[in-house]
Formats: C-alpha cells, sequence, structure tokens
C-alpha cells in the first residue's frame, strides 16, 4: 500500500511542468515557451569561476548538517549588510534551494493535522503540497486584484486557533508585485494582535528567490525588518542561475524571540526528512560569491518589450516591479482556454488557476528575446480569435 495523497501529487503533475514538458517534444527553433522560471542569462561569472576553482579543490565531503561555518558567516555578512535585521551563524541553516527550505520550515511548525499555513493569492503552486505533505492543512487568502497586495479582510478572516505560519512571496511568482512598507507595517499589526488574542506566535515564512530582481530602482522592503517572527527562506537558483544546483538557505534573526528552540526544531525537521548537508561546492561557492550582484538587464528589457508590445495591442497587464513574470488578465473566458488555443501555435503560457486566482495567465520572460519577439503575432491572433 502506498500514501493516496503522494501518489496524488506524484500523478498529477504540476500545470507548469506538463507545459514545459509538452514543449520540449516541439521544435525548439518555433516553440515559444514561457512556462518555467528557468533563467535564459547565465550564472555571474564570479560563480562561474568560483565553481571551476573550488571543484577542483577539498569540498567534496559532508560539512556540518547546517552547512560550514564558512558559509553561515558569509551568509550573515550578507543580510547584515542589506537590512535591519541582525543574523548570526547559529540562525542559518543552508538548504538544497528554496523548495527544501519551505518544507523544512513548515515540517518543523506542523504540530498535528489541524495545523494551518495560510499564504495570499496569487501564491506559488506548490505551497499547497508542500504544506499537505508535512500533514497540515493550507488556506488562501483571495487576490486584491486592484494592487496586488495583501487582502487583509480575507486574510484576517482565515487566521483561527491552528494557524502556524503565512507564507508570503515578494517581489511575487506569478504577479511581480513587491509588498510595500505600509503593506508590511499593517500586517505586522494584524499578525501580532492576532497571535496575542491566540495565545501564540504566527510566524511569516518569506520566500525570497527573487529579492535581487527588482526593477526601476523600486524599493524592495525586507519582511524580517518589519515583523521579528520571520523565517526567511532563500534561493540561489534565480538570482545566480542555479536552479539545478539546488543551493539556498533559512535565515532566523536574533529578533525572532524563540530563536532557540525554532532552530533545533528546523534542524530536527531537516534531519528528520534526510535535507543535512546541502551541496558541500555550492556550500563553498556561496562563502565566496555571498555578495555578488545578479545582472538583470536582460531580463528589465524582455519586462519592457512584453509589457509594452502586449498593452498596446490591448492585453491587460500587472504592472511587474520584480521577479520575471508578467501576470496578463485573460482575454477568454477561462484562462485555460486560452492556454489551450495559444498552445496549437507553440506558444506555452500558464493559466493561473494553479496559483490560486482564476482568469489570468502567467508569461514567464526570463528567455531569449527572440523567443519574445516570434511571440508577439501570436499573441495578436489569439487577440482576434475570441
Ligand atoms: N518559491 C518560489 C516563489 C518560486 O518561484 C520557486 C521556483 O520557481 C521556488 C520557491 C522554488 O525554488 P528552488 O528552485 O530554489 O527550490
Amino acid at each position: 500500500m502506498v500514501s493516496s495523497l503522494m501518489e496524488a501529487y506524484g500523478r498529477k503533475r504540476s500545470c507548469i511542468r506538463e507545459l514545459f514538458e509538452f514543449g520540449r517534444t516541439l521544435d525548439p527553433d518555433l516553440v515559444m515557451d514561457f512556462s518555467l522560471g528557468n533563467p535564459s542569462v547565465r550564472p555571474p561569472q564570479a560563480v562561474l569561476d568560483a565553481l571551476s576553482e573550488l571543484g577542483k579543490k577539498d569540498v567534496h565531503g559532508y560539512t556540518v548538517a547546517p552547512g560550514s561555518m564558512e558559509v553561515r558567516k558569509a551568509v550573515c555578512r550578507h543580510l547584515n549588510s542589506i537590512g535591519k535585521a541582525h543574523y548570526e551563524p547559529s540562525g542559518i541553516i543552508m538548504t538544497c534551494g528554496a523548495a527544501a527550505a519551505l518544507c523544512i520550515c513548515m515540517k518543523a511548525l506542523a504540530i498535528d493535522s489541524s495545523t494551518q499555513f495560510l499564504a495570499q493569492a496569487p501564491y506559488f503552486a506548490e505551497y499547497e503540497c508542500f504544506a499537505r505533505g508535512c500533514g497540515a492543512r493550507f488556506a488562501a487568502a483571495e487576490a486584491d486584484l486592484e494592487s496586488f497586495q495583501i487582502n487583509f479582510p480575507a486574510l484576517e478572516a482565515l487566521i483561527g486557533p491552528s494557524t502556524q505560519a503565512l507564507v508570503l512571496n515578494s517581489p511575487n511568482n506569478p504577479s511581480g508585485a513587491i509588498l510595500s512598507e505600509s503593506t508590511l507595517r499593517r500586517l505586522a499589526q494584524l499578525l501580532e494582535r492576532r497571535s496575542a488574542e491566540l495565545g501564540h506566535r504566527i510566524y511569516i515564512i518569506s520566500d525570497e528567490p527573487y529579492r535581487e530582481i527588482v526593477y526601476d530602482g523600486a524599493s524592495m522592503p525586507h519582511i524580517a525588518d518589519w515583523y521579528d517572527s520571520t523565517i526567511v527562506c532563500y534561493s540561489y537558483s534565480k538570482s545566480f542561475s542555479l536552479p539545478g544546483d539546488r543551493i539556498g538557505y533559512i535565515a532566523v534573526s536574533d529578533s525572532v524571540d524563540d530563536k532557540d528552540s525554532l532552530m533545533a526544531s528546523l534542524a530536527g525537521s531537516a534531519r528528520a526528512m534526510g535535507y543535512v548537508c546541502a551541496p558541500s561546492l555550492l556550500q563553498a561557492m556561496v562563502a565566496r560569491c555571498a555578495d555578488v550582484k545578479p545582472d538583470i538587464s536582460s531580463y528589465r528589457e524582455n519586462r519592457d518589450l512584453l509589457l509594452g508590445s502586449l498593452e498596446a495591442m490591448g492585453y491587460e497587464c500587472v504592472m511587474p516591479s520584480g521577479a520575471f513574470y508578467l501576470f496578463i488578465k485573460s482575454p477568454y473566458s477561462s484562462a485555460k482556454a486560452f492556454s489551450d488555443e495559444a498552445k496549437k501555435h507553440g506558444l506555452l503560457v500558464v493559466p493561473s488557476d494553479d496559483f490560486g486566482c482564476k482568469g489570468f495567465l502567467r508569461i514567464s520572460y526570463c528567455v531569449d528575446r527572440k523567443v519574445i519577439e516570434r511571440s508577439l503575432p501570436v499573441f495578436e491572433k489569439l487577440l482576434k480569435q475570441d
């Protein structure tokens, strides 16, 4: 016998993966694949140099479970230089990307089957699977379609005695929105008030793989600077264009007042799931490159071309301030119907249903510019076809 929940997750691939795999069967010169967030730019040269030099050295053994002291110090130095929250190496656990970091956090906070994790729609589609995989429940506040910030009445209505954490993602996949300082101030007040009323702390799990992918000098407030009980989940998948190499971390600042027991639970959760010792070579690279800044100019150019062209055609688009996704309103009554029609032309865009928000399409524009250029006549044709 097998777990029916796991079997169901194994059998039903995400809609994004399905589209991506379909794209693999088409002629690479003809397909216009905007399905997956697979960065199109090369990793920064300093990262490639570090990997090739360090790979020849003695860096292939196990490190201590949370990661070498050297890399945890480098991560703290970096975090302490970009925000107000203060980090020590004892608050860092290196992980296999953000997915492992999120699962470790949820498992550490999942007390029993009534535990509830919350998110704000639109959200990264895997959150539900991660929460339910830890034996917990998952619910999301309906999207605020005006601002793509937080829908406070909907969120407050969901918070109850079993709420352990709110998972947030800014800059957001799929909307590209950045949570503003005023949103975070209001959120901190809400969570502090509800934590006091419920008699237990509600954490924020801040999922930050797009932290550096921010356009036009937009301000990018750090959630941990606004709410003490924040657990940061970070990944180098997007900023360093290394999604296949699986490296990221969990960071808990000194302001989290149960830091000691939280860190022990996170270590226990990582251990129970077999997630100890993130890839050693990648840890050594991060120890050297933690401050390297990604070059996001080609993503910005792609965003401007796509946004300008689609708006000129008459598409309604959410203005992305960060990440590399464009969220557009479906011109057809069903986003799935638009995606299916687009697929017939080799244009792969993701309907938004799995992000907890119907009626939109996500276009992942971390692609070669030529793919965008080729896609524009198809977008135009699809609009006229409705
Ligand atoms: N969180 C968000 C919002 C993402 O977009 C992704 C990947 O696309 C992940 C987490 C998973 O990241 P990783 O590849 O580092 O596991």
